[in-house]
């Protein structure tokens, strides 16, 4: 996952009302499962996976599987790249649940690393390894709720569909989510999703939040290109190429592009100010006005960027190119402008405004394909939904749920472009793990003791949105 999971200011701790562990579970004795869940992380993080070796995982998630008697179907564009998919047929009389993670995990540079990024070596409390937290605690869980269901002979309302995919971090091939969704849709197509994508935080010891995520902003990226005369470098020139690109880029850069909420972003907004000390609070609420403030804006700007990427369309200069000597004009120069578009942004007329803001006939823009769909955000009033954040206040009690829009971009574009509602979750961590240890981080680790309450999460939510009743 390309994660940008905002979470916020400190938030003031909650009395723990409830810090007894819930039993949660139909039958599932999750002490005596403990260890299984161990090993089979574990196995997971052992296999290099990194992309272009994705049926490494296949292979071992395939032989766990049939071994229970769950059959399965592999599908791949490209042999080394395998996707595999398992289905515990539910009576029908409701759509399929599907529960997907991706195998894939980002390369890794050795030297930076303690331990044997492949090793899901256990230490301080912690497995460490590359993919221990993107995505093979999720790849894990589902695993493991497969395994359950089938092993407890659990009865299903609606089918339970396990995806595991490849090249979710670098599809430009396309052999993942973009082959299932093209080619095999059928046999991953439901009524609900629920994947990497949202998280949780602990805060002095225990969960305080968790992230359901919703919504995620779509890459609208283009290139800013300025052409002019070209010349020798000590004849200045009005129509230097670099003058009109830099202006240009200077003026995208600081535009205030308009600001707007959605329904996830609007209770994010109204969650986060129920939860936080008073001064954080007011800024929050200024941004829930019909007229948002626009001291808290910049507040936001200034303080949390990942926040105020949420309030709009984000457009930011990261690339520029030009010239081949000191001593030349060249006559064409070119900067890459990441855009990040809201769900719902009209992207031709943002890209029309964005010119009259550039307001220079020398600089074009030029649109960069993209690999990912527009995709609507997930509703909050769902089944799906409901019970995520049920299932989230028995095994995180007094935590507070909060819908998240990601400013990154993930696999669930392609199911939410069909129509699937997907939800993103996510084991929990502290801050200064998310800091000095994130996703596609120098080092990667989990803490063991937020494993396990994950796979009873991700069991209870399956339970309860699949399960027959
Ligand atoms: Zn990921």
């Amino acid at each position: 996952m390309k994660r940008v999971l905002v979470l916020g200011f400190a938030v003031a701790s909650v009395c723990a009302l409830h810090a007894q562990a819930p039993s949660a579970g139909k039958g599932v004795d999750w002490e005596k499962l403990r260890p299984e869940i161990l090993e089979r992380y574990r196995s997971l993080v052992q296999i290099d996976s990194t992309a272009g070796h994705e049926t490494l995982a296949v292979d071992y998630l395939k032989k766990v599987l049939e071994a229970e008697g769950i059959p399965t179907q592999t599908f791949a564009l490209d042999p080394n790249r395998a996707n595999l998919v398992a289905r515990l047929k539910g009576n029908g009389s409701k759509r399929p649940l599907l529960i997907l993670a991706h195998t894939d995990v980002v390369g890794v540079q050795r030297e930076k690393w303690p331990v044997d990024p492949f090793g899901a070596v256990m230490k301080d409390g912690y497995v460490w390894g590359r993919g221990s937290k993107d995505d093979k605690p999720v790849l894990a869980a589902n695993l493991i709720t497969m395994l359950m269901l089938k092993r407890l002979g659990i009865q299903l309302d609606r089918d339970v569909i396990f995806l595991a995919e490849s090249g979710e971090e670098a599809d430009l091939a396309g052999v993942g989510i973009n082959y299932m969704v093209r080619e095999h849709f059928a046999d991953i197509d439901a009524e609900f999703a629920m994947t990497e994508g949202g998280g949780a935080r602990i805060d002095g010891g225990r969960v305080t939040r968790v992230n359901i995520g919703t919504a995620e902003k779509l890459p609208a990226r283009v290139r800013l290109v300025a052409t002019g005369t070209a010349g020798h470098g000590s004849v200045p020139r009005l129509d230097n190429a670099l003058i009109h690109l830099g202006a240009a880029v200077e003026k995208v850069g600081r535009w205030e592009t308009p600001m707007r909420l959605n329904e996830t972003t609007r209770a994010y907004f109204e969650k986060l100010a129920a939860i936080s000390p008073p001064d954080h609070a007011s800024i929050y609420k200024a941004l829930l006005d019909s007229k948002p403030s626009a001291d808290a804006q910049k507040f936001l700007r200034e303080h949390s960027p990942g926040e105020y990427s949420m309030l709009r369309t984000s457009v930011v200069p990261t690339l520029l190119k030009a010239g081949v000597g000191a001593n030349v004009i060249p006559s064409e120069a070119e900067a890459t402008l990441d855009i990040r578009a809201l769900p719902d942004e009209n992207i031709d007329a943002f890209y029309a405004e964005m010119a009259k803001v550039i307001g220079d006939p020398a600089v074009k823009i030029e649109r960069i394909p993209q690999t990912r769909p527009p995709s609507p955000a997930s509703k909050l009033q769902t089944e799906m939904y409901r019970a995520m954040e049920k299932v989230a206040g028995t095994i995180y009690p007094g935590a507070t749920v909060i819908p998240s829009m990601s400013t990154g971009a993930s696999d669930q574009a392609q199911l939410r472009a069909r129509g699937i509602q997907s939800y993103g979750i996510g084991p929990a961590s502290t801050e200064s793990d998310e800091t000095n240890y994130p996703a596609h981080g120098d080092v990667e680790r989990l803490a063991e003791s937020s494993l396990y309450p994950f796979v009873q999460y991700v069991w209870n939510v399956v339970i309860e949105v699949a399960g027959h009743r």
